[in-house]
């Protein structure tokens, strides 16, 4: 698609849309409550190419919150501050092959696995260097807006949602405190991240984050630069290897492209060098993933050639 006449991609962005919108799989997320009122119909598809062009097809300018899309993004702030060995005394970047939700901590250390689980992302949030709770979320906000290319803010009413059923991840934070490999205080730890979680986004959003990371982190709209180069290679490296939680290898198999969904229904995948691409769609598949949505990734990536390992 860097060579594909931009009617090409507005074209491929319809078809796939038109494909793919009789697909009815997947339950909403309910167990945030105020996730179960999304409409199951809503479906966005958007690409951001490397000179900042954003096609877009379907309801892509439909508002959403973020939710585990934003693991990667503030992982790389994070990651910015840290560097990946520091990064690494704290959180893994190992497949874990365990849900999103998991309590899995590696005995001993209660260090998690990797970010893109909900105990790393809890940590990783945390290791966003700040003096108070209020000062990191505002960096996180003004990070995530950074790689979106416009000021976001939080649906409060879907982090009241989260924050009331909130306790497996608050749970996950007094674990890692307790083991110490979260040194912020658990209870605020957790409100953090559920903000995070909260974060409000549309499609095309989605695909700016992305191509943001995929021009090695230049916002490719904007002209900010918003990581250094190093951490937007490693921070896709994560998202290739456990962006998609236990569907990670089936994953790189069939689309081939660092990738991360979310339980709002978003899915965010990088094709370095090329381009950010976005979607939306809440029903999910048992692993916590939007069906349409990946079966459009999959298509995407097939009708474009976008698959990492394919030889060019
Ligand atoms: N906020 C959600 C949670 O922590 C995010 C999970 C997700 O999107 N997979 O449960």
């Amino acid at each position: 698609a860097d060579t594909a006449p931009l009617d090409v991609i507005s074209a491929g962005l319809a078809e796939v849309h038109r494909q793919l919108l009789p697909v009815t799989d997947g339950e909403v997320a309910s167990y945030i409550p105020k996730l179960a009122l999304a409409d199951p119909g809503d479906f966005g598809l958007a690409l951001v190419s490397m000179d900042g062009h954003r096609y877009r097809a379907g309801r892509a300018d439909v508002p959403f919150s973020i939710q585990s899309v934003s693991k990667p993004f503030v992982y790389a702030l994070a990651l910015a501050e840290l560097g990946l060995d520091e990064m690494h005394r704290f959180v893994g970047n190992e497949p874990s092959g365990d849900a999103f939700n998991a309590i899995s901590l590696e005995r001993g250390t209660g260090r998690p696995a990797n970010p893109m689980i909900n105990a790393g992302a809890v940590a990783t949030t945390n290791l966003v260097p700040a003096s108070s709770p209020q000062e990191r979320f505002g960096r996180i906000l003004d990070g995530l807006s950074a790689f979106a290319g416009r000021r976001l803010d939080v649906d409060e009413e879907v982090y009241r949602s989260e924050s009331a059923t909130g306790d497996r991840n608050r749970a996950l934070a007094y674990l890692m405190h307790a083991a110490g490999s979260l040194s912020v205080e658990p209870q605020a730890a957790a409100e953090t991240y559920f903000r995070q979680c909260a974060v409000r986004v549309d499609t095309v959003d989605l695909a700016v984050m992305a191509a943001t990371l995929a021009t090695g982190g230049v916002n490719p709209v904007t002209g900010e630069s918003v990581v250094p180069e190093p951490v937007a290679v490693q921070v896709l490296s994560v998202m290739a290897t456990c962006g998609m939680y236990d569907g990670a290898g089936d994953w790189l198999v069939r689309v081939g492209l660092p990738a991360k969904s979310g339980v709002s229904g978003g899915l965010t995948a990088a094709s370095p060098g090329r381009f950010g691409i976005a979607c939306y769609s809440p029903p999910l598949d048992p692993t916590g993933s939007p069906v349409r949505a990946v079966a459009a990734l999959r298509e995407m990536s097939r009708r474009f050639g976008m698959h990492l390992m394919h030889v060019p």
